[in-house]
């Protein structure tokens, strides 16, 4: 018998507004406890929430990139239970009425492209934090987050297998970040998700029991947990048992997922209608306002920038990962660097050096145009492609332009005929032994005399001459 996994996800993002949800208060992460709330957010008797626009609108953005529905009227419920990190004992959600509904995301599965659905896109409030490490046998609570918003977007169960979970997440992701309505940084939690996952006979058309794991904040885990997951449901099924619909917590140290709680039903929640919140309308032309102003969004860079610059998938692939990036290399192409070339500099030295000093591209010292200068001066056989190496790391250290260093390092190459030839003399006269091997046909030795012309040119040789020239003089006898 083979199984198929079933998986859907719902994806918590916050949203980078400057102010919580339903107050004034800050959403800066990292302050001191408690220095970000107020009467509403800690969930005083009397103080009424007042809905942040700015949230609304953040949701219906990413609503309509996710090709749903923006609901007319939408409205949020109280969802109930007792936490220490809930001073309320409800979290304002929204439950039967979501802002946003019926879309889709588009993602890469087995080369092809795949529909998966997203069911609903639905705003709700955070709830603060307990600290259990330094406070001896008691519990602390931070309130800072608490009200800060966030959109719940929950798929339809269209995943099946853990990669395209995994990508799913990649996407929303990108494109989240992309409609700058959430910065997608997992390690603090600003992007986490719950996935939801059974497993059923391959063919089968009915839905299996489905298992919750809760506390995923990495790619790689959704796909290890969920890994862990489906193997775990088929060998229960398989061994003669059956699967209790229930919520486990991932455990990423252990890499298993562990029986947190029987599942809870929407009836536990006592949902209801908030009352201290109006019903949200919306007219539809703050809709089209919103349309209007969203970005050109992942896929349609990806296939222009195939389309225009001749890009391999590849490069457009990892070029449009990250909206700085892909202005990044628009503006050096502009600037008049050959498309293919800006791209394996991006994707070669510069994310390497970009690795290594951690840093970001919006912080990257050297500027578009100083690359496009620098494949200038190596078409125009100013300097060698390796040379240029040197002069791109240099220019990125200091943000120099290529011209003054290749002048104050003198790094110009050498075409002048008779330097190289001078070199090559000296080369082979110092080397009798590998020369004679060579004549004899042992010809991969050519490596090792434009290695020793290199080193004694500084890498300044012309390598196309360089070569003319050494294969001339080995051939003379
Ligand atoms: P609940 O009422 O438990 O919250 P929902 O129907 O709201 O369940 O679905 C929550 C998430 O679980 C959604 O992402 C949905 O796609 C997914 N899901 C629902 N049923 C299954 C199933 N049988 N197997 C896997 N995922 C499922
Ligand atoms: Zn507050
Ligand atoms: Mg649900």
């Amino acid at each position: 018998m083979h199984y198929e996994a079933v998986i859907g996800l719902e994806v918590h993002a916050q949203m980078s507004t400057e102010t919580k949800i339903f107050c004034g208060c800050l959403t800066k992460f990292g302050s001191e406890p408690n220095t970000q709330t107020c009467p509403v957010c800690i969930g005083m008797p009397g103080a009424l929430p007042v809905l942040n626009k700015k949230a609304l609108e953040f949701a219906v953005r990413a609503g309509l990139a996710l090709n749903c529905g923006i609901s007319p009227m939408s409205r949020f419920a109280r969802k109930n239970y007792f936490y220490p990190d809930l001073p309320k004992g409800y979290q304002i959600s929204q439950y039967e009425l979501p802002i946003c509904e019926h879309g889709f995301l588009e993602i890469v599965a087995d080369g092809g492209l795949k529909k998966i659905g997203v069911t609903r896109v639905h705003m709700e409030e955070d709830a603060g934090k307990n600290i259990h490490e330094g406070a001896g046998n008691s519990s602390l609570v931070d309130l800072n987050r608490a009200g800060v918003p966030l959109m719940e977007i929950v798929s339809e169960p269209d995943i099946r297998s853990p990669k395209e979970a995994a990508e799913y997440m990649k996407k929303l992701r990108t494109m989240l970040r992309y409609l700058g309505v959430c910065d997608g940084n997992m390690e603090q939690g600003s992007l986490r998700c719950d996935a939801n996952v059974s497993v059923r006979e391959e063919g089968s058309k009915g839905l299996g029991v489905k298992v919750e794991v809760k506390n995923i904040n990495s790619f790689r885990f959704v796909e290890k947990a969920l890994e862990y997951e489906i193997k775990r449901q088929i060998k229960a099924i398989k061994d003669g048992g059956s699967i209790i619909q229930e919520t486990r917590l991932w455990d990423s140290d252990a890499g298993i997922t562990q029986s947190m709680r029987t599942k809870e039903e929407a009836h536990d929640y006592r949902y209801f209608p908030e009352p201290d919140l109006a019903p949200i309308a919306v007219r539809q032309e703050w809709i089209d306002e919103i349309r209007a102003s969203l970005p050109e969004l992942p896929d349609a860079k990806r296939q222009r920038f195939v389309s225009s610059y001749s890009l391999p998938e590849y490069d457009a692939d990892i070029l449009i990962s990250e909206k700085p990036l892909s202005e990044w290399y628009e503006e050096a192409v502009n600037a008049g660097g050959q498309p293919k070339a800006v791209s394996n500099w991006m994707m070669g030295e510069m994310m390497k050096l970009l690795n290594e000093d951690g840093i970001n591209i919006e912080n990257c010292p050297l500027k578009p145009e100083q690359l496009a200068d620098m494949l200038s001066l190596i078409d125009k056989g100013t300097i060698s492609g390796k040379i240029a190496k040197t002069v791109f790391e240099e220019m990125f250290r200091t943000g120099k332009d290529a011209e003054s260093i290749v002048i104050e390092k003198s790094l110009v190459q050498i075409t002048d005929k008779d330097a190289i030839l001078k070199a090559v003399d000296e080369i082979l006269a110092k080397s009798p032994k590998e020369v004679e091997r060579y004549r004899a046909g042992e010809e991969k030795l050519i490596g090792f005399f434009v290695g020793q012309a290199m080193k004694l040119t500084k890498g300044k040789a012309n390598p196309a001459a360089l070569n003319e020239i050494l294969k001339r003089k080995l051939s003379d006898k």
